[in-house]
C-alpha cells in the first residue's frame, strides 16, 4: 500500500509525524480525503478532526484551524493547536464548553464575544468528540 507522510505542527512544535495510507480532515470548503501523489494544494482548515488511516488503525489528532499543505508525497498540517487523542484533557474540554456555554446564554454581549464564546466552544466539543477514540 502506498503511503504520504504527513506532519501536524503547532507553535509549539510538532505533535505528529507518520507515513499513513489516507488522511482525512475537515477544510474550510468541507470534508478532505487525501491519498498518496495527490496534486498539490493549499486549504485553511476548520477546527476539526484529522483521521489518519494507516494498516487499518486510525489515529485522531484535534485541530482548531490552521493550513494544510498537500504535496505528491508529503501532508503538512499548520495547525494553532493540535493534540492526539489520548493527550486531552477531558475535564479540561469539559470545564471549556461549559464556560463558552454560559458565556453564550448571557444575552447582554457584543458581538464578538459571542463568536469568541461560540469558537472556544466548537474547540471543546472537537477534543471531547475525538478523546472519545483514544
Ligand atoms: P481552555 O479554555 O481550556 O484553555 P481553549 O480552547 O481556550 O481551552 P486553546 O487556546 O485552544 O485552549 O489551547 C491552548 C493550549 O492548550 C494549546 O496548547 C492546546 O493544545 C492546549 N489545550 C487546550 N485544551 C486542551 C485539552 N482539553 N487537553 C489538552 N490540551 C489542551
Amino acid at each position: 500500500m502506498k503511503t504520504v507522510n504527513v506532519s501536524i505542527v503547532t507553535p509549539d512544535g510538532p505533535v505528529y509525524n507518520s507515513e499513513v495510507e489516507m488522511v482525512s480532515t475537515k477544510a474550510m470548503s468541507g470534508e478532505l480525503g487525501i491519498l498518496p501523489g495527490h496534486v498539490p494544494m493549499v486549504a485553511p482548515l476548520a477546527i476539526g478532526a484529522v483521521r489518519l488511516q494507516k494498516d487499518g488503525n486510525t489515529d485522531l489528532v484535534a485541530v482548531s484551524g490552521g493550513f494544510l499543505e498537500v504535496r505528491p508525497d508529503k501532508v503538512t498540517i499548520l495547525a494553532q493547536t493540535a493534540e492526539k487523542a489520548n493527550e486531552i484533557d477531558i475535564d479540561r474540554a469539559i470545564e471549556a464548553k461549559k464556560r463558552a456555554e454560559e458565556r453564550l446564554n448571557q444575552h447582554n454581549q457584543s458581538h464578538v464575544d459571542f463568536k469568541r464564546a461560540e469558537l472556544a466552544l466548537r474547540r471543546a466539543m472537537n477534543r471531547l468528540n475525538v478523546a472519545q477514540f483514544k
